[in-house]
Parts: structure tokens; sequence; C-alpha cells
């Protein structure tokens, strides 16, 4: 399905391309989606591109997250890694300021009970299979 161009002459044809970006300092190939007309040149981003993107970008990011229930791994030598997109917010009050970047939400906003701020996860994500895995 092709759209047209807001030049009103050509057709907008999707193209995606490997594209590097950084996670958190590591260099990450992911696809990029965008539309090209075919007769001006004009490169767009649809709101369904922009949104494949970001997922794109979010699947990527999973990598980093530790395994397990927490957002911290212990690792065989016995030091703690943490996961790279939790954080404190000093402009929250206690137990209310843990912040997830891979979510981009905090305990502040969270309808639910959250213990972001104890490093307890709230992403979900790299929780279940763990366990297969030892
Ligand atoms: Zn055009």
């Amino acid at each position: 399905m092709s759209e047209i161009c807001f030049c009103g002459e050509g057709n907008l044809k999707e193209i995606h391309s490997l594209c590097e970006i950084d996670i958190v300092g590591n260099i990450v190939e992911i696809n990029s989606y965008y539309s090209v007309c075919d007769t001006c040149g004009s490169e767009t981003a649809t709101a369904n591109q922009i949104n494949k993107n970001f997922l794109e970008v979010q699947e990527a990011k999973k990598r980093f997250i530790p395994r397990g229930n927490y957002c911290y791994t212990r690792n065989d030598d016995d030091t703690v890694s943490l996961c790279p997109f939790w954080a404190l917010r000093e402009d929250k009050p206690h137990q209310e300021n843990g912040y997830c970047s891979y979510m981009r939400s905090g305990d502040w906003n969270s309808d639910d009970l959250s213990l972001l701020w104890d490093q307890v996860k709230e992403c979900g994500i790299n929780t279940v299979d763990w366990l297969d895995e030892a």
C-alpha cells in the first residue's frame, strides 16, 4: 500500500535500512523504517513507522535488562550488575522515586503498588525463562 506524498506528484514507498543506535553505551543495529517519495525524493516517517521504529529500539534494549524479578543481577563472582535503565529520581519523594527509562515510567505515576525504588522490576522483561538456563 502506498501513500501520496505531500508534493502531490509521487507515491511514498516504504524503505527499511539498518541503522546503528547507542543503547547505554553499546552500538546496536536496528531496522529503521521510513518512506521515500518516488518523485521528489522526500523522506518521511508515518506514525505507523515511528511506532515500529520505537518498538525496534525497545526490543533491542531488552538484551541489557537483567534476568529475574529484580532490576539487578548477582554475578558468579558475587558482584551485582544493575539494570542500565533503572534510576532514582532525586526530585521525587522517598519510596516514590524509582524510575525505569525502558518503560519511561516511575513509582510516582504508577496506579498499582510500585517498588522500582527498591529495584523490583516493573517491566516484566526477562523474568520468565531465566530459570531454564541454569
Ligand atoms: Zn514527493
